[in-house]
């Protein structure tokens, strides 16, 4: 069998830029922690026998958190012949903690400082020889990202896998080695002599997947328990601190043995830092930032092109063209049809919008490249801590900006499951490039092109996703302690030009693909329920559209939606074809609006949607859809995340529920200032905010939490 080379290191130390190099594929790298959750194999360049795997980024080998597990499977379980650690050169102190870990797993380990570039540019000067030695592995200086010392990097891992170095082992303080010594000898000696050292400081540490899996029986436990105890008292601390501590003093003389830093000034990311992070300027920034982005994507140059997209090309061009080429045909009238009102009308909405959202990917692109993603998560999680949230629970939803489905996927990386959960029910709240469309076609024919409606749409998610994690948090199911979120921040960088066009192309294309199937076929279905039904003389293409198919199935279900104040079974029927993607809604839209011929120049469907909705009633449209149960395929993720079928309608239940009573708390209290009519649902709307204050305000639910985890301690 060929040879296996695992990378693992820290979050955001290179692995991914590295596994990209050495592999010549292109996987996604973000300079941010936590992009790749699962793990990723490649063949190395240049050696068709060698496979290489990319683990998602840890800070030990720890079972807390499930990258920590997927990590660590990997390397004890299927026992890859070597480990490529890649060490963050600018941040030593920190990642060196996991290499010793890892050299303790009795497996070669070729260790790679990266970011040979930057600490060239710091003037520090690392001596791989001396950390080498101290270690007793191979330590190689490279740059994933420069390509600098990366056959170096390959040869020496090539040849620890042959041959494995000889590990110096470290040797911890008295007390601590007294008790490893103890425990190899009581229950672990029957093992290979170069992993017992790691079994016996993860019994030491009390882990209870390692016990349960080398099968020790109650009595064995109990020994080690009197070690471990010994140890506590003579050290006085617990023995996880013990271990750190001893861990952070053995890195403490790694770094102190190799590295000459040079005098550090204050970095240009700190001083950026201070005021983009500072406690009252943090989340006004942000509220720039996003406003600037939509800003620039919807308002100036975005809505400049997509005008012309919409009025000029799928509004005038490309119909006249098509109409004329159908005429010259002689096609059947149906036929012209289909594709005139059917498909140039949907798919054409929809495509006019594709520059907007090009524009929209480039600046996320860069934000997310820059860095700057990352202080949003930790602003965040600053001020969420305080409501007993994860700003972890963050990164899910700063993704799910793009695309709903890895938002959704993203919340694996959080370890407490009810977080998780409530993760996974409300990433989706966030706009997602596909509601952009929406936004902007509402944005365009009810708000006359206001620049707030885009970011008000994207604060309205926000918004909802935090209401809703205060009020679940408060319930019994959800309740529990936030996920402890530790996260370094990335320095900012220099988005590259190369990686950023080739994510917005990715993203763009996958669009315009999306387009040309889903959103064609949903286009034709809608166009042939829209023009058959039963009239008088029976099934057929019928003469008013109020009397097909689709206005029968509209209007059978309007009554929801009335008292929102769009009960139009246009509305109903578009919001019903956003389930199968978001972007159905414009298409449907334009071939509903489409129909009629308006004498009015410029663009037909947005001048029929003026006549149709007021402000308000757009508004609670647009919000609804924004809120409400997802696209198919995100309802397919968030099924797979779950895992479990009554969690996943319990999640499209509670999105949909909710955003029905948001639209409605919207449309009827707003009817109410502006007109001063209180009916019915004026009443329920009020009631409905009412007790959502109540239920932000109210004690939550306190978990017995410590009881449980003391009993399970008298047991252990
Ligand atoms: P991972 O989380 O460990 O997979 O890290 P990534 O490969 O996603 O890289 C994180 C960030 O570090 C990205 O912005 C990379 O461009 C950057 N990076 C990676 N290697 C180097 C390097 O050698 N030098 C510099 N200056 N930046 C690097
Ligand atoms: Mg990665």
């Amino acid at each position: 069998m060929g040879i296996r080379i695992a990378l693992a290191g820290n979050p955001n130390c290179g692995k991914t830029t590295l596994f990209n190099a050495l592999t010549g594929l292109r996987q996604s790298v973000g300079n941010w922690p936590g992009v790749t959750v699962e793990k990723k194999e490649g063949r190395l360049k240049g050696h068709p026998d060698v496979s290489v795997t990319d683990l998602p980024g840890i800070y030990s080998l720890s079972p807390y958190s499930p990258e920590e597990i997927v990590a660590r499977t990997y390397l004890v379980e299927e026992k890859p012949e070597v480990i490529l650690n890649i060490v963050d050169g600018t941040n030593l102190e920190r990642n060196l903690y996991l290499t010793t870990q890892l050299i303790e797993l009795g497996m070669p380990v070729v260790v790679a400082v990266n970011m040979l570039d930057l600490l060239q540019k710091n003037g520090d000067v690392l001596d791989t020889g001396k950390l080498s030695e101290k270690l007793g592995c191979p330590v190689v200086a490279i740059s994933a990202l420069e390509e600098m010392g990366i056959e170096e990097a390959v040869s020496q891992t090539l040849h620890a896998a042959d041959n494995m170095p000889k590990v110096a082992r470290h040797h911890y303080s008295g007390a601590l080695e007294h008790a490893l010594a103890h425990i190899e000898e009581r229950v672990l000696h029957e093992l290979p002599e170069n992993i017992q050292h790691w079994y016996a400081i993860r019994l030491f540490e009390r882990d209870r997947k390692i016990a349960d899996k080398l099968g020790l029986t109650p009595e064995q436990l109990a020994h080690i328990e009197k070690d471990i105890i010994a140890c506590e008292e003579e050290l006085d601390n617990d023995s996880e601190s013990i271990m750190s501590m001893e861990r952070y003093d053995w890195v403490g003389k790694l770094v102190a043995a190799s590295l000459h830093a040079a005098p550090r000034q204050v970095s240009t990311s700190d001083k950026i830092d201070r005021v983009v992070t500072n406690r009252f300027l943090a989340l006004p920034i942000f509220g720039l930032v996003i406003t600037g982005i939509y800003y620039v994507a919807m308002h100036s140059i975005g809505a400049f092109i997509t005008d012309w997209m919409n009025d000029d090309l799928f509004g005038g061009i490309v119909p006249e063209v098509v109409g004329s080429w159908l005429e010259n045909m002689e096609v059947e009238e149906w036929l012209s049809g289909l594709i005139l009102d059917g498909i140039v009308a949907g798919v054409g909405a929809v495509l006019g919008f594709v520059p907007q959202i090009l524009l929209l990917f480039i600046m996320l692109g860069i934000v997310e490249a820059c860095g700057y993603m990352a202080r949003v998560a930790f602003i965040l999680d600053r001020i969420f801590h305080k409501f007993g949230l994860s700003g972890k629970s963050f990164i899910p939803i700063l993704i799910g900006t793009g695309c709903g489905i890895p938002g959704v996927m993203a919340s694996r990386t959080i370890e407490n499951e009810a977080d998780r959960r409530m993760t996974v029910m409300t990433t989706t709240f966030i706009p997602c490039s596909a509601k952009l469309p929406i936004i902007a076609m509402f944005a365009g024919a009810i708000f006359n092109d206001a620049w707030w409606v885009a970011p008000a749409a994207y604060f309205t998610g926000i918004a909802a996703i935090i209401i809703s994690g205060i009020i679940l948090k408060k319930t019994r199911i959800f309740a529990g302690d936030p996920a402890p979120f530790v996260m370094e921040l990335p320095p900012y960088r220099f988005p590259r030009i190369g990686a950023l066009a080739r994510t917005t192309w990715e993203r763009g294309f996958s669009f315009i693909k999306k387009a040309s199937t889903i959103i064609l076929l949903s286009t034709i279905l809608i166009w042939f329920m829209s023009s058959y039904g039963w009239s008088e003389d029976g099934w057929g293409m019928v003469e008013e559209m109020e009397d097909s198919v689709l206005a029968v199935v509209g209007n059978g279900m309007n009554w929801l939606f009335t008292p929102l104040g769009w009960g139009d079974w246009k509305a109903v029927v578009a919001t019903i074809t956003g389930l199968i993607a978001k972007e159905n809604l414009v298409g449907t839209f334009g071939i509903l609006y489409g129909f009629e011929e308006v004498e009015e120049t410029g663009n037909e469907i947005w001048a029929q949607l003026a006549v149709s909705y007021t402000g308000l009633s757009a508004w609670s449209l647009l919000v609804f859809n924004l809120l409400c149960a997802p696209c198919f395929a995100a309802m397919g993720a968030i099924r797979r995340e779950m895992n479990n079928w009554k969690w996943f309608l319990f999640a499209i239940g509670y999105q949909c529920v909710f955003a029905w009573c948001v639209a409605l708390c919207f449309y009827q209290i707003g009817m109410w200032f502006t007109t001063g009519v209180f009916g019915f649902w004026t009443a329920v709307a009020c009631a409905l905010v009412v007790f959502a204050v109540y239920m932000l305000f109210r004690k939550g639910y306190v978990e017995k939490a410590v009881k449980v985890v003391s009993e399970e301690q008298q047991v252990s």
